[in-house]
């Protein structure tokens, strides 16, 4: 059950609310989302206890719903989600958003030298791997603060809007003012205390589905984000485990098609990581774009070979602007708008300043 109070509705009627809703034995949350003020539930209430509820002074309506998750539904908002991460940059169905970028910063040069490339082939925001989860505990777990630190380097340079993965919600505060976009891993999508904390951060973040997670799972573990406050949340499929060796993982894109359907926020793919292999990465990017996605995130590096992870899946920096290429044509026919850098716009201004001088 959703109940929502009116615009105007005062404390002392929401207390008044939360009491006959408890005397009536149901439990509920108060939610503060979008300056509107919920009270959710997981019970469905008897067709009688609804109207007794609508009647509350201060209440604007009730709404039931049957699925676990509620503020991320269709059924309780129809209309799609925007999510504006940065001044150009507007996720919505009339655009195409690319993030491109390493898995890991690595150095100064590299992290530099890729997102001027990637600026210059048309992503619209730089992704990059300060704290890294991995596997083993001795492989390269990023470069921590310092890595953020370059990150905002690379954003002075490129203009590029930032995103990248935090692990701790102690880290919280170094995010705070740095990164456009905060990535939530698979690994932590279930960081139940995680997404509680990006909830009440003033940000959007993008929260990638677990490896073994169902999309009913990645949507309960979405609504965290919204039920904490936090209404810019964008989903993003990458690739979940089955019996199927033959990649590294399979991109599941029914999901999108399911989550298009059961969602009004934005939903993304990571071919990357959903194939493991970057020769694979503009066929499943291509499939993406058709089925419905409203954008990709894709790793790139300057040296795949040499990279101190996933560079099996990393396209190279020439691969990137083949790929945006060969995409541009297909975001027009669908009415999708590709986002390019505000670089990208400065430098067209530029040339036009320049032609006219
Ligand atoms: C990543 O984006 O580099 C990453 C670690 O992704 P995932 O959480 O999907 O494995
Ligand atoms: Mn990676």
């Amino acid at each position: 059950m959703i109940l929502k109070f009116s615009n105007n509705v005062s404390t002392s009627q929401i207390k008044a609310a939360m009491s006959c809703v408890s005397d009536l034995g149901i439990f509920s949350h108060l939610v503060n989302l979008d300056q509107e003020c919920f009270l959710i539930s997981p019970t469905q209430p008897s067709t009688e206890d609804c109207e007794l509820l609508k009647n509350i002074p201060g209440v604007s309506s009730v709404v039931v719903l049957a699925t676990p998750y509620k503020l991320v539904s269709r059924g309780f908002k129809p209309k799609d989600t925007e999510v504006n991460p940065a001044s150009q940059w507007n996720i919505s169905k009339h655009t195409f958003s690319i993030i491109a970028g390493p898995c890991a910063v690595e150095n100064e040069q590299q992290i530099l030298n890729i997102a001027n490339s990637v600026a210059r082939a048309g992503a619209c925001a730089l992704r990059g791997g300060a704290f890294k989860p991995r596997t083993s505990t001795y492989d390269f777990q990023g470069l921590g603060e310092e890595g953020l630190r370059l990150l905002q380097l690379a954003k002075q340079e490129s203009s590029l809007p930032i995103v990248s993965e935090i692990l701790d919600p102690r880290d919280l505060e170094l995010y705070a003012d740095l990164i456009d976009v905060v990535q939530i891993g698979a690994r932590s999508m279930q960081n139940y205390p995680l997404l509680k904390a990006v909830g009440e951060l003033g940000r959007p973040v993008l929260l990638k589905r677990g490896m073994m997670a169902t999309v009913d799972e990645l949507l309960q573990s979405a609504e965290y984000i919204l039920a904490a406050g936090n209404p810019q949340v964008i989903l993003c499929e990458r690739g979940i485990r089955t019996f199927e060796a033959s990649s590294r993982n399979t991109l599941d894109l029914n999901a999108v098609a399911t989550l298009k359907e059961r969602t009004h926020l934005p939903v993304f793919v990571d071919p990357s990581h959903g194939t493991g292999a970057s020769r694979h990465v503009p066929a499943l990017s291509r499939a993406a774009l058709a089925c419905g996605a409203d954008g990709l995130l894709v790793e790139v590096h300057n040296c795949p070979a040499a990279a101190l992870s996933d560079g099996q899946q990393s396209l190279t920096c020439e691969d990137f602007k083949n790929l945006i290429t060969d995409l541009e044509p297909f975001c027009a026919l669908l009415g999708r708008r590709l986002i390019k850098s505000d670089r990208f716009f400065k430098q067209k201004s530029d040339l036009v300043q320049q032609a006219v001088l």
